[in-house]
């Protein structure tokens, strides 16, 4: 049986049981918490790790210029669009308000974990000038002993710019290295994602026997909210990126890029899709070989569309039925975090969950509210996949299209010559 069916089996037995338990079930909660505290442990050398070496192959910023540049432009600010796409459609639509005001208001009240402090830090607002200075760590040994992403994310930066500059052969010691930590984090994840079922399980419990069955349908409003917002993505932003940034018909760009799309979708990772992706970009959407193979490579690494705005529909979702009110200066500081923790998201299965507990340490939302999403994690992770992956060639045929470096008037001659 597949993992992700045991998770789906471990999360319906516990909704089941949990009201059944009632208070009894927090007895088995523990399994639960041990499990996140799992998850958790691995997020801090997994960023670092896979963000120094993201911004490390920067290194063609330099011989690239321009490139590079747009490149990353296009990554952020699209990033950032994507995490306010959730962001809205999670305030307007509110998966997460579905319960009655008693049960929303007593997990707050009931948990453990919650302290007045972090529901104080959830609720104040920031300044601007206080979200910035956060940003930069004085010490980041310290910001990575106590977990605090945001200047962790800054220092693997401007730590993956600084390594691009120092000799090659002292470079590729340390990104080997790094290398190294990162494929032995993502093996942790697979170790940790076994016992998944089980900890599932026993969180689910928990929350049920607090939450009772309103959870359930709760939760199917989740996954229709992040599902629309993606899905509305994928339509207006994407075919307005390449009909107006790249001259190429959203429905012929749809057409060439679904088989990309379709290895997005089963195989859950951006990294496994590279080589279908330079492949399909270079050769059916006739962008420039340097081109794609400088933007496509970086992209699957930290440009996470889908991630972004499962990101700011789950932050919302999991303070909504928190009965956390997230202001909005708070909503502001969702989106950079977001914008941040899903640059630090490796382009593996799964890992956008892992980076959501960034989001929400950040906003001082509980972590365990994870364990509410996990059940539909692996559908949310398929389609926010297939988003990664056609933002990598949208970012691609944009950089193209304005080096004038994309033949696409020619593709298009030829597409219709076969057809005939
Ligand atoms: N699975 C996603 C990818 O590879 C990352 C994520 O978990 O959001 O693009």
């Amino acid at each position: 049986m597949k993992i992700y069916t045991k998770i789906a089996i471990g999360l319906a037995l516990g909704v089941i049981v949990g009201p059944i338990l009632g208070a009894k079930a927090l007895y088995i909660e523990p399994i639960g918490r041990a499990f996140i505290k799992l998850i958790v442990m691995l997020v801090v050398p997994l960023v670092v790790a896979s963000l120094t070496l993201g911004t490390a192959s920067l290194g063609d910023i330099k011989k690239l210029g321009r490139v590079g540049l747009k490149t990353v432009a296009y990554y952020l600010i699209a990033t950032a669009l994507a995490v306010s796409f959730g962001l809205v459609l999670a305030n307007t639509l509110r998966p997460g308000v579905g319960l009655d005001p008693g049960v929303k208001t007593k997990p707050l009240a009931d948990y453990k974990g919650v302290s007045e402090a972090q529901l104080a830090q959830a609720m104040e607002r920031p300044g601007l000038w206080d979200i910035f200075l956060s940003l930069i760590p004085s010490n980041p040994i310290k910001a990575m002993a106590e977990s605090d992403m945001l200047p962790i994310i800054t220092f693997s930066i401007l730590a993956g710019i600084a390594m691009t500059m120092i000799r090659p052969q002292r470079r590729r010691r340390l990104m080997g290295l790094l290398e190294s930590i990162n494929d032995t984090m993502i093996v942790l994840v697979d170790m940790v994602m076994k016992i998944a079922p089980y900890g599932v399980f026993a969180l689910m419990a928990g929350v049920a026997g607090r939450f009772g069955y309103e959870v359930l349908l709760t939760l199917l409003k989740y996954v229709l909210v992040a599902i629309l917002g993606m899905f509305l993505f994928l339509i207006f932003v994407y075919s307005l990126s390449v009909r107006l940034m790249g001259g190429i018909k959203p429905l012929e760009f749809f057409k060439i890029i679904r088989p990309v799309q379709l290895v997005a979708f089963s195989t859950c990772s951006s990294n496994a899709t590279l080589p279908i992706n330079l492949k399909v970009t270079q050769e059916e959407l006739k962008v420039s070989k340097d081109i794609a193979s400088f933007v496509l490579p970086l992209g699957a690494t930290v440009n996470m569309h889908g991630t972004a705005i499962y990101h700011g529909v789950s932050t919302l979702f999991i303070a909504q039925v928190y009965g956390i009110d997230l202001s909005f200066p708070s909503q502001i500081m969702v989106v950079l975090t977001a914008t941040l923790a899903s640059i630090g998201c490796a382009g593996v299965p799964g890992i956008g969950m892992i980076t959501l507990t960034i989001v929400l340490t950040a906003m001082g939302i509980p972590v365990e509210g994870i364990a509410l999403v996990m059940g539909v994690e692996r559908i949310l992770d398929m389609c926010r996949t297939v988003l990664n992956v056609t933002g990598d060639s949208t970012c691609a045929v944009f950089v193209a299209w304005s080096e004038g470096s994309l033949n696409w008037k020619a593709a298009g001659a030829r597409a219709s010559s076969r057809k005939k």
